[in-house]
């Protein structure tokens, strides 16, 4: 395989940049570029030890920049080739400077991900740790961070090679069978395949249901605030984004008319998408501002309804208590602080028994309710990461999702008592799923665009 190389570090100005070199032609680039301090062949320093000196150019014998070298030996480094990581001063141009000379000197340019899919292809790790790389880089929460964690220690790549161990032991079961038919123990051994994949329908079924903490974890939640011109939206957004909670990301929408902000609700992330744009709709045609709001209910997992509990609800109120009837929501009663009554809640509110919260935004009253109903709802705190193995890739659900049908149809032939050879066509079928996920059977197309989604340098 040829030697590749990359910046490491993200674009941008940083105290330090990393450019990584993997390939069998590493040490013979960073001899031609690098002048240790403490003078050295390169050929003998040993694997994990740090050198000091300087990225001389080897053309015009100039100081490029001060650094420091890791060097890796093969099979010992992330991608188990012989490695170097080179730090140096953290400017955009420094970084690409010593990339340039890196490539004129026998490297080439890495693709994106490519470091990992070496340690990949290269047996140091399966395809749900590469996979857990990027999810691990990308994590938008704590608990997300932490499950992405598990799975790059090898917790899914386990649970699967127990079930796959399971199968196996079912299938040369089969096979002796199919050899030695003459011993007529198909009765017995279709007892004992029956059990064992009754366990790996249960065990496939646990990895299954975990996808539903899975996307929460990975997705997050989406919260879509409606309700009427000058109910509080924007104050009770302020309101949410103001707690102490950290506020991961800001970004506009990508329509015009919605504003996107994350919070953080106990280790989750939380996606508001604030109606804002409404507001600018509402004087031209009203059925707009309505369809806009049904649109973003649909797309949201939970609604966060607001009304002006200081005055009597009107029309629009009503329509939106009727978009929101099968949603998931919470009804927020807003400006709590200009009413007396504080019990007061309008009895169109009272008949559809939702959950329902006082609060003054202005105020800043009542926000804490609203978190801890979240997590209620959502059932945040019963996502403990370390427990189980938790599904967080639609491609892995998808392939269990497909190995769970093959199980399920495999107890079916059995008990119908159908020729144990036809039953191992299933069971089989099973393996290769497992195998699309762990990476042993999956195609070079999907390996390709696993990694392509990754960040240069990784
Ligand atoms: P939106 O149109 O639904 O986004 O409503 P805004 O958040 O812009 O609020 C409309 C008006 O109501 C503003 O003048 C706010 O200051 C006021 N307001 C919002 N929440 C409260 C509250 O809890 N108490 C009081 N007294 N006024 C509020």
């Amino acid at each position: 395989m040829s030697t590749i190389a990359a910046i490491s570090t993200a674009p941008g100005i940083g105290g330090i940049g990393i450019i990584r070199l993997s390939g069998k032609d590493t040490f013979k680039i960073i001899e031609k570029i690098f002048v240790a301090n403490k003078e050295e062949k390169i050929e003998n320093v040993k694997g994990y030890t740090i050198k000091y000196g300087k990225i001389i150019h080897p053309k015009n014998g100039k100081i490029v920049d001060e650094v420091l070298v890791s060097f890796f030996r093969a099979p010992k480094s992330y991608t188990t080739e012989d490695m170097c990581e080179i730090n140096s001063h953290g400017g955009m141009v420094v970084v690409r400077e010593i990339l340039e000379i890196c490539l004129k000197n026998g490297a080439i340019i890495a693709e994106p991900g490519e470091f990992t899919k070496r340690a990949f292809l290269n047996g140091r790790i399966d395809l749900t740790q590469a996979e857990a790389v990027i999810n691990v880089i990308e994590a938008k929460g704590k608990r997300e961070l932490d499950s992405a964690i598990n799975q790059l220690n090898g917790e899914l790549k386990i649970n699967l090679n127990e079930i796959k161990n399971d199968i196996l032991e079912v299938l040369t079961n089969i096979e002796a069978n199919i050899d030695y038919p003459e011993y007529d123990v198909e009765e017995v051994s279709q007892e004992k395949a029956k059990e064992k994949m009754k366990l790996v329908e249960n065990k496939l079924e646990k990895l299954l249901n975990s996808f539903e903490k899975g996307k929460i974890l990975k997705d997050g939640i989406n919260i879509a605030i409606v309700g009427k011109p000058n109910a509080g939206k924007s104050s009770l957004l302020n309101a949410l984004l103001k707690e102490e909670r950290a506020i991961v990301t800001e970004y506009e929408g990508t329509t015009r008319d919605t504003i996107e902000e994350f919070i953080n609700v106990d280790g989750i992330p939380v996606k508001i998408i604030d109606t804002a744009g409404i507001r600018d709709t509402e004087n031209a045609v009203e059925q707009i501002g309505i369809n806009k709001s049904r649109e973003m209910i649909d797309k949201s997992d939970l609604v966060l309804a607001v009304f002006d509990n200081s005055k009597k609800l009107n029309n629009e109120d009503i329509d939106i208590l009727k978009l929101i009837r099968n949603k998931k929501s919470i009804i927020i009663l807003n400006k709590s602080d200009l009413i007396k009554n504080k019990e007061y809640i309008p009895q169109e509110i009272k008949n559809i028994n939702e959950n329902t919260i006082k609060i003054s935004a202005k105020k800043r009253e009542g926000i804490d309710e609203i978190y801890k109903k979240i997590v209620e709802l959502f059932n945040i705190n019963e996502i403990v990461v370390g427990n189980e193995t938790i599904l967080t890739n639609i491609r892995h659900k998808n392939l269990i999702n497909e190995a769970l049908k093959n199980c399920k149809e495999s107890l079916i032939a059995i008990e119908e008592g159908l020729p144990i050879d036809i039953i191992a066509i299933n069971i089989k079928e099973i393996l290769e799923s497992i195998g699309k996920i762990t990476g042993e059977s999956v195609s070079e197309e999907i390996i390709k665009d696993i990694f392509s989604k990754f960040c240069l340098g990784k």
